[in-house]
């Protein structure tokens, strides 16, 4: 089973892809979390895309669909794969259909998740993350069950990421409405779009997720 999970940032994408991925035994692929780890290995990909980031902008097409290209490409995605962050431009999703294609493979799903703008700011600017294994949290919606220990690997190390400032978070909210957004007919054009209310509960999104996987969707 292959997925997209379409939202703006803050709509519960990586929470949501982390469960399918324990449910199914699916591979995350999460682009932002791809470039996030080149910008702290410093390396050249790293450099090339760390000032986009801070800004809140979108990277260049080619460089997403080279590196999202050679991930699809290894054998652990074989068995299916949640694309999280990917595509955000009709480039890129024209891009994919023509490597679904080259490989055989085909898109099962595309989960959109709707959350307000506002909503949105107040769910990132509280959102941090555990250092060693990468467990999401919230100053108000997911503690830690023992403050200050991750509950996954009871790391103690907790951090933020640069772009979920206030003022970049903006940025990114406009880079998805206006560039990401249009996804959605396109989609919805192949009978594959599904819309889950990203505003519930996690464990509500998640049960409308699944709901949504086991229904035949009209085209
Ligand atoms: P995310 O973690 O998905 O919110 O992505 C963080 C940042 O990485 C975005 O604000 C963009 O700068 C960049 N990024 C991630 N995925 C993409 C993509 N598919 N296309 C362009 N830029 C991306």
């Amino acid at each position: 089973m292959n997925l997209i999970l379409l939202g703006p940032p803050g709509a519960g994408k990586g929470t949501q892809a982390q469960l399918l991925k324990d449910r199914h035994g699916l591979v995350q692929l999460s682009t932002g979390d791809m470039l996030r780890a080149a910008v702290a290995a410093g390396s050249e990909l790293g450099r090339q895309v760390k000032s986009i980031m801070e800004a809140g902008a979108l990277v260049p097409d080619d460089i997403i669909i080279r590196m999202i290209g050679e991930r699809i490409a290894q054998p652990d995605c074989a068995a299916g794969f949640i694309l999280d962050g990917f595509p955000r431009t009709t480039v890129q999703a024209e891009a994919l259909d023509k490597l679904l294609a080259e490989k055989g493979m085909k898109l099962d799903r595309v989960i959109e998740l709707e959350v307000d703008d506002a909503a949105l700011v107040a769910r990132i600017s509280g959102r941090f993350s555990c250092t060693a294994c990468g467990a999401g949290y919230h100053d108000s919606y997911k503690k830690p069950a023992k403050p200050g220990v991750c509950d996954v690997c009871g790391g103690t190390k907790f951090n933020r990421r640069d772009d979920d400032k206030a003022e970049t978070v903006k940025a990114r909210l406009e880079a998805y409405h206006r560039q990401t957004a249009p996804l959605l007919p396109y989609y919805k054009a192949r009978g594959v779009l599904g819309t889950v209310d990203g505003m519930a509960s996690i464990e509500k999104v998640a049960g409308a997720v699944e709901k949504l996987l086991n229904s035949g969707l009209s085209s």
